[in-house]
């Protein structure tokens, strides 16, 4: 059940939210980093104004940002705010917020405790579920667990302190097991040089012969893929790939300004389109964002709306690409210059898992159900 807000965890909201405006307008979150470099300067100054940790629900000394619609305001906020600082920011963050999540709903009062430990100081959480070769396994041997296998898309690998992995049992169940991990000899590569991303710090995570107990497996098996959590999370990748957006249409209005050329009525029409798909993507994901915390409404129609608003977030952003090439001409092929950048990172990070099924099962579940609105 969502926690009602009271007027001290409203409070709350508003003074984080107003840390964030202020440091971000301060320049305290910094600029974005080098292309390649990890943006450890950002997360530091997002932990110091306590957002790795406000994420947690309010029993465990966080703001309960999940729990309540104006928390969801927050939530977005942040998440938007990150992503247009810099994508790879906001795919660390979001992964975190994803393990915050699951621990919470799934994990027991003492894993909860435990996670809200680790992150009261300042412990970035990653979320490690796409398996390398070979897929990851866990033999349980008494009070322990011992881990074998890899995970091949690990974000931020070097800056995580502790992982939610997904394993496989010798039953053949997939399990959530939180790990602490760090140990540079087990980092690998990952996917190899991604063309865009690359300050995300993803490569691979050997968990061969890791030991864990076995209190650390959250939730039963299956609960990963458990329905609504596992779909409606994605309106938070969605506010960050928002954020990407904000970027490119700022990039967008300041070159067509600088250059002269704005006024055109050519670009004009660019800039109001521009404008348009930003603000298509900002209606949706604020629509998915309430879907996520609706507790009335049912499981396929939570799930079925946060789909539609993910293909719909991919769709404007992929629109908004080549308007920007057209607009700026070659200036937005030059490599490294910002905006070249910008549109590289927010192509990759659109690559979402199984985009096909997410728009057509979302689909399927509005021919046979009415669309809340067109419920009478
Ligand atoms: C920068 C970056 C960071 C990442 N960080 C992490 C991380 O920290 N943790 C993590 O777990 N993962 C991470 N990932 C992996 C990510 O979560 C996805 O697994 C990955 O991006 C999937 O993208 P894809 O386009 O290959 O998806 P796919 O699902 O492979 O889709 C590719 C295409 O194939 C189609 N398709 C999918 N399934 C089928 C099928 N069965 N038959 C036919 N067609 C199919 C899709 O509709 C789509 O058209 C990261 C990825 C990136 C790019």
């Amino acid at each position: 059940m969502p926690v009602v807000p009271t007027r001290s965890f409203q409070d709350g909201i508003s003074e984080f939210r107003n840390a964030l405006r202020f440091v971000e307008k301060e320049g305290g979150l910094g600029t974005a980093d080098n292309e390649e470099k990890f943006p450890s300067v950002s997360l530091q100054k997002l932990a110091e104004i306590g957002a790795l940790s406000a994420t947690l629900p309010v029993e465990n000394g966080g703001l309960g940002l999940a729990d309540s619609p104006a928390g969801m305001v927050a939530l977005s906020e942040l998440l938007r705010r990150a992503g247009r600082l810099s994508l790879a920011l906001g795919r660390c963050l979001e992964g975190h917020i994803n393990v915050v999540r699951l621990v919470s709903l799934y994990g027991s009062a003492h894993q909860r405790q435990l996670l809200a430990e680790y992150l009261r100081q300042d412990t970035l959480a990653g979320i490690w579920v796409t398996d390398g070769a070979p897929a990851v396994t866990l033999v349980q041997n008494g009070s322990e667990i011992r881990l074998a296998g890899q995970k091949g898309f690990a974000s931020a690998v070097q800056a995580v302190g502790l992982a939610l992995i997904t394993a496989r049992t010798e039953q053949g169940d997939t399990v959530m097991v939180l790990v602490p991990v760090g140990e540079t000899a087990r980092m690998g590569p990952g996917p190899g040089h991604l063309t865009g991303m690359s300050g995300s710090g993803t490569g691979s995570y050997d968990f061969t012969g890791v030991v864990v107990p076995a209190d650390n497996i959250i939730g039963k098996p299956g609960d990963y893929l458990r329905q609504p959590e596992f779909s409606a999370g994605a309106w938070r990748g969605s506010a960050v790939a928002l954020g990407g957006m904000d970027h490119l249409v700022g990039l967008l209005l300041e070159e067509l300004r600088a250059r002269d050329r704005a006024s055109n009525p050519h670009q004009q029409v660019r800039i109001g389109e521009a404008l348009i798909l930003r603000e298509t993507a900002s209606m949706w994901v604020r629509r998915a964002a309430m879907a996520a915390c609706n507790p009335h409404a049912e499981t396929g129609e939570t799930v079925a709306l946060v789909n539609l608003a993910r293909i719909a977030v991919e769709q404007a952003a992929l629109a908004l690409i080549p308007l920007v090439q057209r607009g700026l001409g070659v200036m937005a092929f030059v490599k490294g210059r910002p905006v070249e950048q910008v549109m590289r990172d927010l192509a990759t990070y659109l690559r979402q898992p199984a985009p096909d099924e997410t728009l057509t099962e979302a689909a399927g579940w509005f021919t046979e159900h009415p669309f809340p609105e067109d419920r009478t």
